[in-house]
């Protein structure tokens, strides 16, 4: 069985050489569960400079990706059945775990980087969907798509260690996770909460609980339903 597929069409794949090293996916890939393919876009270029980019119509700075070499790139790509495109923009829509979470279920992500002042407007029809990831401009859509590749990757079956780590963690959730420690109990004078080692399981959920609950509220109040928002100004 063949794993998930990613389909990168970059100027820069070297670039992708971070994920190769980034514990859990290196061991998704090394156990075959995602197949990563990296379409330098350079060989797709027009002419024998294998030009990718051209300056803007009606001027301004920089230049822009050509239509011509992504598209062929794109229709090189062998489609799968349950696909989607992607285009990294920070004109588009801002990632979200819930967004991770609907894409692990397909077969295939294909993901378009764009370079320099950004990609010719005609690129735009070959995504499902534009992906923005935050309200910053960074120089390309590789550290992006990395970012697309990695969080998918980790939420596969298989890829980690212990699925459960899944369930309480930020984002997935309305809330945030709680506080967590391990040994030692007392490091230079900070302790350890008490009811973690008081073995009391019962408590301890209650305990992760509020802390939840006022961690999410003093950090990201905007991610917090009204149920709980009701709950912690009642307690
Ligand atoms: N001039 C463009 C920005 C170009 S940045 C504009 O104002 O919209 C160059 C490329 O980097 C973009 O085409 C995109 O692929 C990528 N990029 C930059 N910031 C990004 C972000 N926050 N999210 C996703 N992709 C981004």
């Amino acid at each position: 069985m063949s794993g998930f597929n990613f389909d990168v069409i970059t100027l820069f794949p070297k670039a992708f050489e971070l994920i190769n090293n980034l514990g859990v996916i290196t061991r998704a890939l090394d156990k075959n569960l995602i197949d990563v393919n990296l379409l330098d876009l350079r060989e797709y270029g027009e002419g024998s400079y294998r030009q990718v980019d051209d300056k803007p119509y009606g001027g301004g700075a920089g230049m822009v990706l050509k239509p011509e070499p992504i598209y062929k790139a794109y229709e090189s790509i062998r489609k799968l059945p349950k696909s989607k495109t992607l285009l990294m923009t920070p004109q588009g829509k801002v990632l979200k775990q819930k967004d991770l979470a609907r894409w692990s279920t397909l077969d295939q992500i294909i993901i378009i980087c764009g370079q320099y002042e950004g990609f010719d407007e005609r690129i735009r029809c070959l995504a499902d969907e534009e992906i923005s990831i935050g309200d910053y401009v960074l120089s390309g859509g590789e550290i992006p798509a990395a970012t697309i590749i990695n969080g998918v990757s980790r939420l596969l079956p298989g890829t980690l260690g212990d699925p459960d780590s899944l369930i309480n963690e930020s984002h997935n959730s309305s809330l945030l996770e709680y506080p967590q420690y391990t040994r030692p109990q007392v490091f230079r004078d900070m302790k350890v909460p008490d009811v973690l080692t008081s073995g009391n399981h019962k408590d301890i959920k209650l305990w992760r609980k509020e802390q939840q609950l006022k961690r999410t509220n003093n950090r990201r109040r905007d991610l917090m339903k009204s149920d709980e928002l009701r709950k912690l100004d009642c307690d």
